[in-house]
């Protein structure tokens, strides 16, 4: 096997192995272990065609001392519970989906990259309705499937500031819609938006509240935080995605002495921020150099050229620095796989 692993992307790979369990007859059946990266269903499978999926993300890191950790995954099996409570899929019972992750990462440690490479292994459980319906109702079947793939950090630049810009035109989610559960609803509703930024230089597209656009809601596939004042400040609303990682920074930055805000954001505020990012799995904090709000004539700049904030850097370094077991894990958010 000979892998580039400092020069890995964010990009679909193949591994050996993926696990999967089957809900059929009301139950959950055994875990399966599965070599291929297919699966067959019925064409009128509840996924395809009314969107009941849920899909979760994590990631396995090595450590120096080469042992493997995972990252509070506990905390993605009660998101996708809630989830599958919120379009009425099987709820995957907690110890089948860290059953499932312990032992897909297992079964494919050949691909967990080596420490210090700055890479690791992303773990995608899915959750789908397979079972035929074709009124809209849900599925009596279902099927949870865990699948790994080895990935570099997310944007190749590494730690630099990008910019996004504010979409008026779309939302992602309604103010009682879907926002909060990790389906893939919202990621169709988002692709447009994401699309256009992308088409116009910028990294993503930023959302605001549904209901009065005076707000803000959260990236296309990431929360939103902002730093003034020594305090810590992120946006409370319906139809953002709890994010694990933001989660994570708050405790953190309460740890550092910080003060921490959970509240509505509106717009204007931008105006007084020293700090802005988002944060997620995949790139843990992209900090945030500018923000275009191009419908009112507006930009709002934090930071100059390629150097993060002060503050970001040193939350985005201890929250690595934990996940790689750097730094000691003083919080009970690392389980080490042996
Ligand atoms: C997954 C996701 C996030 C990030 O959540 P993490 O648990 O930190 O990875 C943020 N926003 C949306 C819309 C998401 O789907």
């Amino acid at each position: 096997m000979n892998i580039d692993w400092k020069n890995l992307g964010f990009g679909i790979s193949e591994t050996d192995y993926n696990v999967r369990c089957y809900y059929r007859d009301g139950k959950w059946g055994e875990l399966e272990i599965s070599s291929s990266n297919q699966i067959t269903m019925h064409m009128a499978a509840t996924c395809l065609h009314y969107g009941q999926e849920s899909f979760e993300g994590l990631k396995a890191y090595r450590g120096s001392d080469n042992r493997i950790r995972l990252f509070r995954y506990d905390e993605n099996a009660k998101r996708m519970k809630r989830s599958s409570q919120g379009i009425l899929l099987a709820e995957v019972p907690q110890s089948i989906f860290q059953g499932a992750v312990e032992k897909a990462v297992k079964l494919n440690e050949r691909f967990i990259p080596p420490h210090g490479t700055g890479a690791s292994l992303y773990v995608r459980p899915l959750l789908i309705g397979t079972g035929a319906e074709v009124g809209v109702k849900p599925a009596k079947e279902f099927l949870f499937i865990v699948f790994v793939m080895p990935v570099g950090p997310y944007f190749k630049a590494g730690f630099k500031p990008v910019d996004i810009m504010i979409t008026r035109e779309h939302d992602r989610a309604a103010p009682k819609g879907t926002g909060h559960l990790k389906v893939g609803g919202n990621y169709a509703a988002s692709m447009t938006s994401v699309a256009k930024a992308h088409k116009e230089g910028y990294a993503t597209a930023l959302y605001l509240d549904a209901k009065e656009k005076k707000y803000i809601d959260e990236c296309g596939p990431a929360n939103f935080f902002a730093i003034k004042n020594n305090t810590y400040i992120t946006p409370e609303s319906h139809s953002i995605l709890p994010s694990i990682t933001n989660m994570s920074l708050m405790k953190l930055a309460e740890d550092m002495g910080m003060k921490v805000e959970r509240r509505p954001i509106a717009v204007e505020e931008l105006e007084d921020f020293e700090e802005v990012g988002a944060c997620g799995t995949a790139a843990v904090i992209t900090p945030i150099g500018k923000i275009v709000d191009s419908d009112v004539g507006k930009t709002y700049k934090f930071v100059e050229g390629d150097t993060p904030g002060k503050i970001s850097k040193k939350l985005y370094e201890r929250l690595i620095g934990i996940q790689y077991g750097d730094i000691e894990d003083k919080f009970g958010w690392i389980t080490i796989l042996d």
